[in-house]
């Protein structure tokens, strides 16, 4: 079978590990101290139930509660990361108002979306609790999952299940 390309934008508020992600899944490593100002586009290849995948990883420069949902985020993204940092209640806020501008914004009632709480390696400074989370997919139709890209726990996971919810939107039509 021919590769299927997806494109997957990861979206939040500053400094919440977007970029750190973004680089452990596509390269395997923690960096400390990535430009936060930067926008990059990563590309990789993987394999899913015997399909395989061009991933294209927007990783975005970040948005806050004043943010206009850039529309070149909106055309031809198959699906959002929407990551939060569990030491930071701003970002949980931030992370609320980017998925209503991107319903908006798109039109759709349903955009595959997995909500990411990462740092869970700092646990003295955790002030949302996972249970919150949680609750929050639930209303989203969406998966949540808790993560740490400096320990590399549950990264992969993230882009795995996404292109799994991207596979079931499309309803399996075998596009390229
Ligand atoms: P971005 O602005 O959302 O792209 O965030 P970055 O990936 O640049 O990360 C912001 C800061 O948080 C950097 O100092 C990272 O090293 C740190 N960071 C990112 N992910 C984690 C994590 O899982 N655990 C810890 N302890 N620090 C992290
Ligand atoms: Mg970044």
């Amino acid at each position: 079978m021919p590769s299927k390309q997806r494109k997957i934008a990861v979206m939040g508020y500053r400094s919440v590990g977007k970029s750190s992600l973004s680089i452990q899944f596509v390269e395997g490593q923690f960096v400390d101290s990535y430009d936060p100002t930067i926008e990059n586009t990563f590309v990789k290849t993987t394999r899913l139930n015997s399909q395989d995948y061009e991933l294209k990883l927007v990783d975005t420069a970040g948005q806050d509660e004043y943010s206009i949902f850039p529309s070149e985020y909106s055309i031809d993204v198959h699906g959002y990361v929407l990551v939060y940092s569990i030491t930071s209640a701003k970002s949980f806020d931030v992370v609320k108002l980017i998925y209503e501008k991107l319903l908006d914004i798109t039109g759709k009632g349903h955009v595959p979306v997995v909500l990411v709480g990462n740092k869970t390696d700092l646990h003295m400074e955790r002030m949302i609790p996972a249970e919150e989370g949680k609750k929050l997919a639930e209303n989203w139709k969406a998966v949540f999952l808790e993560t740490s890209a400096k320990e590399n726990a549950s990264v992969s996971e993230i882009f795995h299940i996404l292109l799994t919810e991207i596979e079931r939107a499309d309803g399996n039509m075998n596009e390229k």
